[in-house]
């Protein structure tokens, strides 16, 4: 039974997400955040609720609260492109240092631990779905290995933990995920795409547009991820959605769902930006009888209404 969970990250995307998912299963939840890329307006509504607790903090200094925790999942970094090439040594720290503090803690509590892994660890992928067998195609030295490189290591670090100490773990590897909370600012395609189209400004396409990703509105990833940490999984385990589209693809539906005028012009391509991006989610639906649910048309639209809020 989850009674008590740590979110590292918890007033992050993902992370405040995960913090109404646990409370809503009736659990108390700690958030924590050194709100770097985090927001308190992502948990503004949790602030009064007396399950819920929040503490800023750097996770890569120094992790510990006192009571049982049964969970400690760890959700801090930045994860979009621009931020990690913003804040490179952070994200190899959150990776590496703070894997190590959340972990630690998790053993200190004999509570199971859960890393928010990611598709980054399969690189500019050579096979398309990508198993989690496939052991991925990273730069270590280019822009995007600070978050490639923390996050392998963070799993590796996780496994060490698991079978040198006994924690209990569980890794979900995270594939493209939208949905309200993103940061109209944090530069990835789907908050881009919108932002633009509603202000009617240049939808900026990155290349010729022909590169995939496979995009998982954050519900059906909060419920893939609420599956395994309650299964008996150790993972990794990808949790995404396999339908892929190419970006012009992606850019063309959100001009057509927020009928914008704007033109989509074409810019250089960032470096070692994945070509193809697809999870083989066979792993997932077996063993946790997982799969979205929730189609792309019908998350945009989600997403686009939030946007429109707070624009
Ligand atoms: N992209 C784009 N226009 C933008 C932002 C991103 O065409 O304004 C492209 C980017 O080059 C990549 C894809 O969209 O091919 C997904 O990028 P994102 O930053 O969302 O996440 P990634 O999958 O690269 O981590």
């Amino acid at each position: 039974m989850i009674k008590r969970v740590l979110i590292t990250g918890g007033a992050g995307f993902l992370g405040s997400h995960l913090c109404d998912n646990f409370l809503a299963k009736g659990a108390k939840v700690i958030a924590v955040d050194n709100l770097i890329t985090g927001s308190m307006t992502n948990i503004e509504h949790l602030i009064k609720n007396p399950r819920f607790e929040f503490i800023k903090l750097d996770v890569t200094n120094y992790l510990h609260v006192p009571g049982p925790l049964d969970l400690v999942m760890h959700f801090a970094s930045p994860a979009s492109p621009i931020d990690y090439a913003r804040w490179p040594i952070p994200t190899l720290k959150v990776g590496a240092l703070g894997t190590h503090k959340a972990l630690g803690l998790a053993k200190d509590k004999k509570a199971i631990f859960a890393l928010a892994s990611t598709s980054e660890v399969y690189g500019d992928p050579e096979v398309n779905p990508q198993p989690e067998t496939y052991w991925g195609n990273v730069n270590p030295i280019g822009p995007r290995g600070v978050y490639d490189e923390a996050k392998r290591y963070a799993e590796a670090m996780t496994m060490a933990y698991h079978r040198y100490h006994g924690v209990p773990v569980r890794i979900v590897r995270i594939f493209n995920t939208y949905g309200p909370r993103m940061r109209t600012e944090d530069g990835r395609a789907v908050p881009n795409f919108i932002t633009q189209a509603l202000k009617g400004k240049p939808i900026t396409v990155y290349g010729d547009g022909s590169q995939t990703r496979s995009l998982t509105y954050v519900s059906d990833l909060v419920d893939g991820i609420d599956r395994l940490v309650r299964s008996k999984e150790t993972g990794p385990i990808n949790i995404g959605n396999p339908v892929e589209m190419t970006l012009l693809e992606i850019a063309n539906t959100i001009k057509k769902l927020t009928k914008s005028r704007s033109r989509i012009v074409f810019k250089k391509l960032p470096v070692d930006d994945p070509k193809v991006r697809r999870p083989d989610i066979t792993l997932a639906r077996k063993l946790l009888k997982w799969e979205p649910k929730v189609p792309l048309e019908e998350g945009l639209k989600r997403t686009i209404a939030y946007f429109r809020r707070i624009l």
